[in-house]
């Protein structure tokens, strides 16, 4: 079912994301050669959405949800996947994170901004053109808020970050770290909740993308490129994903007990095979994964560094 792509052309006339098309707000595409930011055409947020609720029934509570959705796509070519980028432009990839991220951050009633990729028609995704997406709001979206939560009470109790103790318990034990160069790791977490889900974050406490140094930044570039190799070298397939960018909120508070990261959470146990979620899951709120995460982590580790395309072409 994921094997379509395979034989797709560079370009395809009716894609709304390739260089030169009309897309369904009739804006045409510029015919660009890199990386292409536009605003979302069909928005699930936008800065015009409404201040002011009707009231809510009862003990219910609601608040306005406002913000900027944007789409960024990673390359002109239509049936590129993103483990064939090049390492600059995989670079360049986490040079636009950082720069949407400033920017729309700076924003007056922009809170947070919450970067993502979802891959692949199991994750509701029928264009294969390598693109992912920016919601911009003025709320912090729950996982993260969450997360933030447990960083801050974690940093209160304990005077350390939370994500530095994750690491250092990763390097320990060792089995589940997957890539790493002198300031980025990706590994595949002790509480992993899905077969192959994975994290990727430079090695030092950055809240964000903002704070990267080049050398930091090129290194991360590196670690997210080999592990996006490894997921398409897995079954030979594009490997299909939901990948957030979990950064400090935008809001001018203090997270500097936040450290950074990006997450991988696949759909797929096998490549026909959905991990769904079921009673335990979404009844009972525990996932239960028949794999250890130490044999998914052997399994990505064990993966040639090379694209199987790219493989299959110099061959
Ligand atoms: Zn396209
Ligand atoms: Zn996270």
């Amino acid at each position: 079912m994921e094997h379509a792509s395979e034989a797709l052309p560079e370009y395809v006339p009716d894609c709304y994301l390739c260089p030169g098309n009309r897309r369904v707000s009739g804006a045409v595409n510029p015919l660009y050669t890199g990386i292409f930011v536009f605003d979302n055409d069909h928005p699930s947020l936008a800065p015009e959405a409404p201040g002011v609720l009707d009231a809510p029934p009862g003990i219910y509570r609601n608040s306005p949800a406002q913000g900027v959705c944007r789409v960024i796509c990673y390359s002109p070519k239509h049936n590129l996947s993103p483990g064939e980028l090049a390492p600059r432009e995989i670079e360049n990839l986490i040079e636009v994170w950082r720069r949407q991220y400033l920017e729309l951050g700076s924003r007056p009633g922009i809170n947070s901004v919450l970067i993502f990729e979802n891959r692949g028609e199991v994750v509701g995704v029928s264009n294969p053109h390598p693109h992912g997406q920016i919601y911009a709001t003025n709320f912090v979206f729950k996982v993260l808020e969450t997360e933030l939560a447990a960083c801050q009470q974690h940093y209160a109790e304990r005077g350390r970050l939370l994500f530095q103790e994750i690491l250092e318990a990763e390097y320990r034990d060792g089995r589940r770290i997957l890539f790493e160069n002198r300031t980025a790791v990706a590994f595949v977490p002790y509480f992993a909740r899905y077969p192959y889900e994975t994290f990727v974050a430079p090695k030092a406490p950055h809240a964000s993308l903002a704070t990267l140094s080049d050398g930091e930044a090129a290194d991360l570039a590196a670690v997210l490129r080999r592990l996006l190799i490894a997921y398409d070298n897995l079954w030979r397939m594009p490997f299909p994903y939901v990948m957030p960018l979990h950064q400090a909120p935008t809001d001018g508070g203090d997270y500097s007990w936040f450290h950074f990261h990006i997450e991988f959470h696949p759909p797929l146990r096998k490549p026909n095979l959905l991990k769904y979620l079921a009673g335990a899951e979404l009844g009972g709120g525990n996932f239960m994964l028949d794999v250890a995460p130490e044999a998914t982590a052997a399994e990505l580790r064990s993966q040639p560094e090379v694209h199987y395309r790219e493989a299959a072409r110099r061959a």
